[in-house]
Protein backbone atom coordinates (compact mmCIF):
# COMPACT_ATOMS: atom_id res chain seq x y z
CA UNK A 1 0.00 0.00 0.00
CA UNK A 2 0.77 3.92 -0.97
CA UNK A 3 0.33 6.19 1.38
CA UNK A 4 -4.00 7.09 0.59
CA UNK A 5 -3.92 10.61 -0.02
CA UNK A 6 -1.69 12.74 -1.53
CA UNK A 7 1.13 15.52 0.39
CA UNK A 8 -0.75 18.61 0.64
CA UNK A 9 1.09 21.89 0.58
CA UNK A 10 1.63 23.24 4.08
CA UNK A 11 0.00 26.36 5.73
CA UNK A 12 0.15 28.68 8.61
CA UNK A 13 -2.07 28.08 11.25
CA UNK A 14 -2.43 29.60 14.34
CA UNK A 15 -2.54 27.05 17.26
CA UNK A 16 -4.60 27.83 20.42
CA UNK A 17 -3.08 25.75 23.72
CA UNK A 18 -6.50 23.23 24.91
CA UNK A 19 -4.99 21.31 27.54
CA UNK A 20 -1.46 20.19 28.95
CA UNK A 21 -1.01 16.85 30.62
CA UNK A 22 2.15 16.03 32.07
CA UNK A 23 3.58 12.41 30.96
CA UNK A 24 6.97 12.09 32.61
CA UNK A 25 8.61 14.50 34.47
CA UNK A 26 9.79 16.01 31.50
CA UNK A 27 7.69 14.86 29.01
CA UNK A 28 4.48 16.51 28.50
CA UNK A 29 1.31 16.36 25.77
CA UNK A 30 -0.51 19.66 24.74
CA UNK A 31 -3.64 19.49 23.00
CA UNK A 32 -4.13 22.19 20.30
CA UNK A 33 -6.72 24.21 18.25
CA UNK A 34 -6.07 25.00 15.00
CA UNK A 35 -7.29 28.33 13.67
CA UNK A 36 -8.03 26.54 10.36
CA UNK A 37 -8.35 22.82 9.47
CA UNK A 38 -5.18 21.47 7.32
CA UNK A 39 -4.86 17.81 6.29
CA UNK A 40 -1.71 15.17 7.35
CA UNK A 41 -0.92 11.75 7.27
CA UNK A 42 0.02 10.22 10.26
CA UNK A 43 3.88 10.61 11.18
CA UNK A 44 4.26 14.46 9.75
CA UNK A 45 5.13 17.18 11.49
CA UNK A 46 4.27 21.17 12.75
CA UNK A 47 7.12 23.60 12.76
CA UNK A 48 6.26 26.13 15.26
CA UNK A 49 7.57 29.28 15.10
CA UNK A 50 9.55 30.33 18.31
CA UNK A 51 9.28 33.72 18.59
CA UNK A 52 12.25 36.14 19.40
CA UNK A 53 14.61 33.17 20.53
CA UNK A 54 16.93 33.29 17.29
CA UNK A 55 20.28 35.08 17.48
CA UNK A 56 19.33 39.09 17.47
CA UNK A 57 15.81 38.47 18.65
CA UNK A 58 15.07 36.64 15.12
CA UNK A 59 12.43 33.84 15.67
CA UNK A 60 13.10 30.40 15.29
CA UNK A 61 11.72 27.13 13.80
CA UNK A 62 11.34 23.61 15.74
CA UNK A 63 9.57 20.46 14.48
CA UNK A 64 7.27 19.08 16.51
CA UNK A 65 5.53 15.32 14.83
CA UNK A 66 1.88 15.43 15.25
CA UNK A 67 0.76 13.04 18.22
CA UNK A 68 -2.53 12.91 17.53
CA UNK A 69 -4.41 10.68 14.82
CA UNK A 70 -5.25 12.79 11.18
CA UNK A 71 -9.16 12.05 12.10
CA UNK A 72 -9.49 13.74 15.23
CA UNK A 73 -8.99 17.08 13.17
CA UNK A 74 -11.25 17.34 10.44
CA UNK A 75 -14.02 17.75 12.84
CA UNK A 76 -12.81 19.77 15.75
CA UNK A 77 -9.14 21.59 14.12
CA UNK A 78 -7.55 19.56 16.94
CA UNK A 79 -4.35 17.83 17.50
CA UNK A 80 -1.84 17.00 20.42
CA UNK A 81 1.79 16.86 20.19
CA UNK A 82 4.12 15.31 23.11
CA UNK A 83 7.18 17.40 23.96
CA UNK A 84 10.82 16.80 25.91
CA UNK A 85 11.62 19.08 27.81
CA UNK A 86 15.40 19.93 27.17
CA UNK A 87 17.33 21.87 29.79
CA UNK A 88 17.89 25.17 28.13
CA UNK A 89 16.44 24.92 24.89
CA UNK A 90 14.36 27.73 23.16
CA UNK A 91 11.88 25.85 22.07
CA UNK A 92 10.64 23.56 24.37
CA UNK A 93 10.72 25.88 27.06
CA UNK A 94 8.54 28.16 25.17
CA UNK A 95 6.18 25.60 24.71
CA UNK A 96 6.59 24.47 28.09
CA UNK A 97 5.85 27.82 29.48
CA UNK A 98 2.87 28.11 27.32
CA UNK A 99 -0.19 28.99 29.50
CA UNK A 100 -3.65 27.43 28.29
CA UNK A 101 -5.73 29.57 26.17
CA UNK A 102 -2.37 31.16 24.13
CA UNK A 103 -1.79 30.72 20.92
CA UNK A 104 1.68 29.47 18.84
CA UNK A 105 1.79 29.96 15.21
CA UNK A 106 2.95 27.16 12.84
CA UNK A 107 3.13 25.66 9.29
CA UNK A 108 2.30 22.51 8.81
CA UNK A 109 2.05 19.74 7.55
CA UNK A 110 5.49 19.06 6.68
CA UNK A 111 7.43 15.31 6.25
CA UNK A 112 7.57 11.89 3.97
CA UNK A 113 8.35 10.10 7.40
CA UNK A 114 4.50 8.52 7.09
CA UNK A 115 2.87 5.47 7.55
CA UNK A 116 3.14 3.32 4.09
CA UNK A 117 3.28 -0.10 4.95
CA UNK A 118 0.83 -3.03 3.15
CA UNK A 119 -1.22 -5.34 5.09
CA UNK A 120 0.63 -8.26 3.56
CA UNK A 121 4.17 -7.13 5.99
CA UNK A 122 4.71 -6.98 9.67
CA UNK A 123 5.84 -3.77 11.09
CA UNK A 124 8.39 -3.04 13.99
CA UNK A 125 7.86 0.85 15.02
CA UNK A 126 11.32 1.78 17.00
CA UNK A 127 11.18 4.85 18.96
CA UNK A 128 13.45 6.29 22.17
CA UNK A 129 11.80 9.40 24.42
CA UNK A 130 8.89 11.70 22.35
CA UNK A 131 10.33 9.24 19.15
CA UNK A 132 7.02 7.82 19.78
CA UNK A 133 4.78 10.86 19.17
CA UNK A 134 4.35 9.64 15.16
CA UNK A 135 3.74 6.35 16.26
CA UNK A 136 1.13 6.90 18.51
CA UNK A 137 -0.70 8.99 15.28
CA UNK A 138 0.05 6.17 13.18
CA UNK A 139 -1.37 3.43 14.77
CA UNK A 140 -4.62 5.69 16.28
CA UNK A 141 -4.95 6.44 12.08
CA UNK A 142 -7.40 5.05 9.56
CA UNK A 143 -4.88 4.72 6.98
CA UNK A 144 -3.28 2.03 9.96
CA UNK A 145 -6.19 0.84 11.18
CA UNK A 146 -7.67 0.02 7.37
CA UNK A 147 -5.13 -1.74 6.18
CA UNK A 148 -3.12 -3.71 8.80
CA UNK A 149 -0.10 -5.42 8.79
CA UNK A 150 0.40 -9.07 9.42
CA UNK A 151 1.65 -7.80 13.05
CA UNK A 152 2.81 -4.36 14.64
CA UNK A 153 4.65 -3.66 17.12
CA UNK A 154 6.69 -1.09 18.91
CA UNK A 155 9.77 -1.34 20.60
CA UNK A 156 9.77 2.03 23.25
CA UNK A 157 13.04 2.76 24.81
CA UNK A 158 13.74 4.49 28.04
CA UNK A 159 16.08 5.05 30.65
CA UNK A 160 14.15 3.83 33.26
CA UNK A 161 10.62 3.17 34.32
CA UNK A 162 9.62 7.12 35.57
CA UNK A 163 10.72 7.97 32.07
CA UNK A 164 7.73 5.61 30.37
CA UNK A 165 4.45 6.76 28.72
CA UNK A 166 1.46 6.04 27.12
CA UNK A 167 1.16 2.49 28.16
CA UNK A 168 -2.32 3.06 28.76
CA UNK A 169 -3.23 3.88 25.40
CA UNK A 170 -0.96 1.56 23.34
CA UNK A 171 -1.22 -1.69 25.35
CA UNK A 172 -4.88 -1.95 24.66
CA UNK A 173 -4.31 -1.33 20.87
CA UNK A 174 -1.03 -3.62 20.65
CA UNK A 175 -1.46 -5.91 23.42
CA UNK A 176 2.15 -7.54 23.52
CA UNK A 177 3.01 -5.96 20.35
CA UNK A 178 3.76 -2.85 22.88
CA UNK A 179 7.46 -3.56 24.22
CA UNK A 180 8.95 -0.96 26.57
CA UNK A 181 13.05 -1.58 27.00
CA UNK A 182 14.64 0.06 29.92
CA UNK A 183 18.46 0.71 29.83
CA UNK A 184 18.87 1.50 33.40
CA UNK A 185 16.25 0.59 35.54
CA UNK A 186 15.37 0.81 38.84
CA UNK A 187 13.25 -1.15 41.50
CA UNK A 188 11.02 -4.43 40.38
CA UNK A 189 11.21 -4.10 36.46
CA UNK A 190 10.12 -7.11 35.37
CA UNK A 191 10.18 -6.07 31.29
CA UNK A 192 12.85 -5.64 29.20
CA UNK A 193 16.17 -4.94 30.32
CA UNK A 194 18.47 -3.52 27.58
CA UNK A 195 17.98 -0.91 24.79
CA UNK A 196 15.94 -1.71 21.86
CA UNK A 197 19.00 -2.46 19.99
CA UNK A 198 19.61 -4.94 22.67
CA UNK A 199 16.13 -6.68 22.16
CA UNK A 200 16.26 -6.64 18.43
CA UNK A 201 19.58 -8.70 18.59
CA UNK A 202 18.39 -10.91 21.78
CA UNK A 203 14.98 -11.28 19.28
CA UNK A 204 16.28 -11.80 16.07
CA UNK A 205 15.22 -15.27 15.50
CA UNK A 206 11.36 -14.02 16.22
CA UNK A 207 11.34 -11.25 13.60
CA UNK A 208 10.88 -12.20 9.59
CA UNK A 209 13.66 -9.64 8.65
CA UNK A 210 12.67 -9.99 5.00
CA UNK A 211 8.95 -9.19 5.32
CA UNK A 212 8.97 -6.13 7.57
CA UNK A 213 8.76 -2.79 7.73
CA UNK A 214 10.56 -0.81 10.34
CA UNK A 215 10.00 2.62 11.36
CA UNK A 216 12.75 4.33 13.60
CA UNK A 217 12.15 7.62 15.50
CA UNK A 218 14.21 9.63 17.98
CA UNK A 219 17.94 9.45 19.00
CA UNK A 220 20.19 9.72 15.96
CA UNK A 221 22.42 7.17 17.71
CA UNK A 222 20.11 4.85 18.50
CA UNK A 223 18.89 4.80 14.84
CA UNK A 224 22.50 4.49 13.53
CA UNK A 225 22.70 1.56 15.57
CA UNK A 226 19.27 0.04 14.72
CA UNK A 227 20.34 0.55 11.08
CA UNK A 228 23.27 -1.85 11.31
CA UNK A 229 21.38 -4.12 12.86
CA UNK A 230 18.60 -3.98 10.03
CA UNK A 231 21.63 -4.17 7.37
CA UNK A 232 22.97 -7.31 9.30
CA UNK A 233 19.80 -8.88 8.69
CA UNK A 234 19.47 -8.16 5.24
CA UNK A 235 16.47 -5.65 5.22
CA UNK A 236 16.23 -3.97 1.76
CA UNK A 237 16.75 0.23 2.31
CA UNK A 238 13.39 0.57 1.06
CA UNK A 239 11.53 -1.35 4.29
CA UNK A 240 13.87 1.03 6.59
CA UNK A 241 11.84 4.41 7.48
CA UNK A 242 13.46 7.00 9.53
CA UNK A 243 13.35 10.14 11.53
CA UNK A 244 15.89 11.60 13.12
CA UNK A 245 14.97 14.37 15.75
CA UNK A 246 18.49 15.06 17.29
CA UNK A 247 22.28 14.19 17.20
CA UNK A 248 23.82 14.17 20.62
CA UNK A 249 26.94 16.63 19.98
CA UNK A 250 30.65 15.82 22.12
CA UNK A 251 29.76 16.58 25.74
CA UNK A 252 25.77 16.34 25.83
CA UNK A 253 24.09 13.99 27.70
CA UNK A 254 20.52 14.44 26.87
CA UNK A 255 20.30 10.66 25.32
CA UNK A 256 16.70 9.49 26.28
CA UNK A 257 18.45 5.88 26.48
CA UNK A 258 21.97 5.07 27.52
C1 LIG B 1 11.08 16.08 12.14
C2 LIG B 1 11.30 16.28 13.62
C3 LIG B 1 10.25 16.04 14.49
C4 LIG B 1 10.44 16.24 15.86
N1 LIG B 1 9.43 15.94 16.71
C5 LIG B 1 9.61 16.06 18.05
C6 LIG B 1 8.57 15.69 18.96
O1 LIG B 1 7.48 15.26 18.56
N2 LIG B 1 8.81 15.85 20.29
C7 LIG B 1 10.01 16.32 20.77
O2 LIG B 1 10.16 16.41 21.99
N3 LIG B 1 11.00 16.67 19.92
C8 LIG B 1 10.83 16.57 18.59
N4 LIG B 1 11.83 16.94 17.73
C9 LIG B 1 12.99 17.65 18.27
C10 LIG B 1 12.65 19.16 18.31
O3 LIG B 1 12.52 19.67 17.00
C11 LIG B 1 13.72 19.99 19.01
O4 LIG B 1 14.97 19.74 18.44
C12 LIG B 1 13.79 19.70 20.49
O5 LIG B 1 12.52 19.87 21.07
C13 LIG B 1 14.80 20.59 21.19
O6 LIG B 1 14.48 21.93 20.93
P1 LIG B 1 15.00 23.11 21.87
O7 LIG B 1 14.92 24.37 21.10
O8 LIG B 1 14.30 23.07 23.20
O9 LIG B 1 16.49 22.71 22.18
P2 LIG B 1 17.76 22.83 21.21
O10 LIG B 1 18.56 24.02 21.57
O11 LIG B 1 17.31 22.72 19.79
O12 LIG B 1 18.49 21.48 21.58
C14 LIG B 1 19.45 21.40 22.60
C15 LIG B 1 20.05 20.00 22.59
O13 LIG B 1 19.12 19.09 23.18
C16 LIG B 1 19.23 17.80 22.60
N5 LIG B 1 17.88 17.31 22.28
C17 LIG B 1 17.05 17.78 21.34
N6 LIG B 1 15.89 17.09 21.37
C18 LIG B 1 16.01 16.19 22.36
C19 LIG B 1 15.14 15.18 22.87
N7 LIG B 1 13.89 14.97 22.38
N8 LIG B 1 15.59 14.40 23.88
C20 LIG B 1 16.81 14.60 24.38
N9 LIG B 1 17.68 15.52 23.94
C21 LIG B 1 17.29 16.32 22.94
C22 LIG B 1 20.09 17.92 21.37
O14 LIG B 1 21.29 17.26 21.61
C23 LIG B 1 20.28 19.42 21.19
O15 LIG B 1 21.54 19.73 20.70
C24 LIG B 1 11.68 16.72 16.36
C25 LIG B 1 12.74 16.97 15.46
C26 LIG B 1 12.55 16.75 14.12
C27 LIG B 1 13.70 17.01 13.18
Amino acid sequence: METTKEKVKPIVVDAKLLSRKQLTADVFEMKLESSLPFTFLPGQFISVVVPGAGPGGRDLRRAYSIASSPELMPSDNVFELCVKLVEGGPGTNYLNNMKVGESLKGSVPFGDFVYKTSSSKHVIFIATGTGIAPFRSMVLSKVFNENKPLSAKILFGARDANDLFYADEMVPLLGNGFVETLSRPTGNWSGFKGRVTDWLRQNSNAIDWKNTDFYLCGNGAMIDEVKQILTTNEVDKSAIHQEVYYKVKPGETHTSQD
